[in-house]
């Protein structure tokens, strides 16, 4: 192992540990790891993959179709997690294995149309804006029930649940609040549709509480990859 791979697998079993931890004293079941790996090289990912980690969350989608194409190989699962264009539904579509970014019925029609027939449905969380009012992504909480029966009105796409970005408030007593809110919306999508198995919400400085607060799978970056260069990524293009 060189140095930088060996730097990446310390990160994963230590951010591993902080997720059991948190779900043991939390009393509920591990949750899911995403490696959100924005703006690292495919060098970067293969080294953590061959750590042992599996899923990857990506924000852009140009940006992921070159990593996805060159990690190929490697059979990973790919999360798109960044706010989605319609004109970049199709691309999508093709590439990942999960969205979980839908926050609008023109998506949800668009991945429908686009998914290929021969692969497995397209994975599909819901994305609520609970609290972000500087936000303009994510549907409003009223609106999470009409769009999660039009997934689960498609064949191609698979509903699994919901996703949720709140304000990185200081206050972490803020942040449970949002997440409890969320969690409350959850609970009443798995009511109505029971394969619903994905609460998608917690990052690098927040996963304990959101555990806490009946996350099933974290986003983390910075804790596994280290802080990301201060440019700011461009969009995708529209
Ligand atoms: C960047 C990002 C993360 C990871 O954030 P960290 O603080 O680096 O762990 C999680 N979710 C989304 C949607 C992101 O854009």
């Amino acid at each position: 192992m060189d140095e930088t791979t060996d730097a990446l697998a310390h990160a994963l079993r230590d951010v591993r540990q902080q997720v059991d931890n948190a779900a043991r004293s939390a009393n509920r079941p591990t949750p899911r790891l995403l490696a959100v790996s924005k703006t690292q090289p495919a060098a970067r990912i293969a080294a953590l993959a061959a750590a042992g980690q599996h899923a990857f969350g990506e924000n852009y989608v140009q940006e992921a179709a070159t990593k996805i194409a060159e990690l190929g190989p490697l059979g990973l699962e790919w999360h798109l997690i960044g706010h989605l264009q319609s004109n970049k539904a199709k691309d999508a579509a093709t590439l990942f294995d999960w969205v979980q970014t839908v926050d609008r019925d023109k998506l949800v029609t668009a991945l429908a149309r686009h998914r290929d027939a021969a692969r497995p449905p397209l994975n599909v969380l819901v994305q609520v804006n609970i609290d972000d009012e500087a936000s303009k992504h994510g549907c409003q909480p009223d609106e999470v029930a009409p769009l999660a029966a039009a997934i689960a009105a498609e064949p191609r796409l698979r509903l699994r649940g919901l996703m949720a970005i709140p304000t990185p408030w200081p206050d972490l007593e803020r942040r449970r609040s949002a997440f409890a809110q969320v969690r409350r919306l959850y609970d009443g999508m798995q009511a109505t549709h029971p394969g619903v198995d994905t609460l998608s919400m917690g990052m690098s400085e927040d996963l304990t509480v959101a555990i806490a607060e009946g996350a099933t799978m974290v986003r983390v970056g910075t804790a596994l990859f280290g802080r990301r260069p201060a440019t700011t990524q461009p969009q995708d293009a529209p």
